[in-house]
């Protein structure tokens, strides 16, 4: 099994990370204000000819399904659901029933694992983990008008809860339909999603659900390290893989990536996706809504966060004046 164990490279700071430390809610106010003229994200959206590989933070993590070794054990669900202090599941782990349908993550749960039809043998199906592809350049961070996600330098894409104001713009972008909505926390708009156990890939260790897999479908290393393992791979077994790394370079590239004996539409993923980022996309699609979808959920946030803002002054103020006593 190959479990690709390194320590975070952390050195190297990114750009994002040092705006994102600096923003503060002060920030959001003009961040949100830029967002209210919604169309003009558009045309001023360099072209997208222009667009070069993404470099950034070599030193990145990911993690590899070999979707040909996948047994449909749903034990990765499991260590997901354990890992993250998730409600346990109306149906348990080892029902199989949950593969009449086809399920997509949710609020209460941050993978979830497909059965699907094989091709090429009726009687062995096929298995696939859903999950945030923590991709190079995401479409979610592209569409939030007030930056609730971070591509951090490990490769994980987190979100941030403080900032959002529940537009749900990152799941309509999402090519992979990954981000799921907490209807539960009605009040405080919560998105949820994969956070590829940030937590514990930045302490040295690896995510919940490839220490978990029995078969060591999953491999998680540095995503350049990765991609030569599935070369490998896929050069030393051509009967057992298609030609093909998915994620190296749909979207722009993804952290997490697949290897697999069929074409990979067989497994659901969405065909023909682009090889630049979907980020110019996204900024088309925002032009193109209506209106209402754009200027009201931008001015929304703009009071959201301003509230939010004179709530944390008073806050501070507050707390000053009991220091002083
Ligand atoms: S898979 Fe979707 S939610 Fe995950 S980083 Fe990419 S665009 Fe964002
Ligand atoms: S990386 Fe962590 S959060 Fe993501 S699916 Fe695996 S166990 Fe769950
Ligand atoms: S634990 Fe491994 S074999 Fe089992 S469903 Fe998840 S990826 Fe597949």
């Amino acid at each position: 099994m190959d479990k690709i164990i390194k320590n975070p490279e952390t050195e190297e700071k990114s750009k994002q990370e040092k705006e994102d430390s600096k923003i503060s809610r002060r920030g959001f106010l003009t961040g949100s204000a830029a967002a209210i003229g919604g169309a003009a994200l558009v045309g001023t959206y360099k072209d997208a000819s222009a667009y070069k590989e993404f470099s950034g933070w070599p030193g990145r993590f990911g993690c590899l399904t070999d979707l040909t070794a996948c047994v449909g054990c749903r034990s990765c669900e499991k260590a997901c659901n354990e890992a993250n202090n998730l409600p346990k599941p109306d149906v348990p782990f080892d029902d199989s029933s949950v593969f009449k349908e086809m399920r997509r993550p949710t609020a209460h749960a941050y993978t979830v694992v497909n059965q699907y039809k094989n091709p090429k043998d009726e009687n062995k199906p096929l298995y696939r983990k859903v999950q945030c592809n923590h991709c190079n350049e995401p479409a979610c961070a592209s569409a939030c008008p007030i930056h609730a996600y971070t591509k951090t330098p490990e490769g994980a894409v987190l979100y941030n809860p403080e900032k959002c104001f529940g537009c749900r713009y990152c799941m309509i972008a999402c090519p992979f339909y990954v981000p799921a909505y907490d209807y539960e926390s009605a009040l405080e708009p919560k998105i949820v999603k994969c956070v590829m156990c940030y937590a514990r890939i930045k302490t040295g260790g690896i995510p919940a659900c490839a220490d978990a897999c029995p078969v060591g479908a999953i491999t998680f290393g540095k995503r350049s390290e990765l991609i030569n393992v599935a070369r490998k791979k896929i050069m030393t077994n051509p009967d057992r893989y298609i030609n093909h790394i998915y994620g190296e370079h749909e979207v722009g590239g993804t952290s997490w990536l697949y290897i697999s004996g069929v074409p990979f539409e067989h497994y659901g993923f969405p065909a023909n996706l682009p090889k630049k980022p979907l980020i110019e996309e996204t900024k088309g699609f925002l032009g193109a809504v209506p209106v209402v979808f754009t200027v009201w959920p931008a001015l929304f946030g703009t009071i959201y966060a301003s509230l939010r803002h004179r709530e944390d002054m008073e806050k501070q103020k507050h707390g000053e004046e009991e220091e002083k006593k």
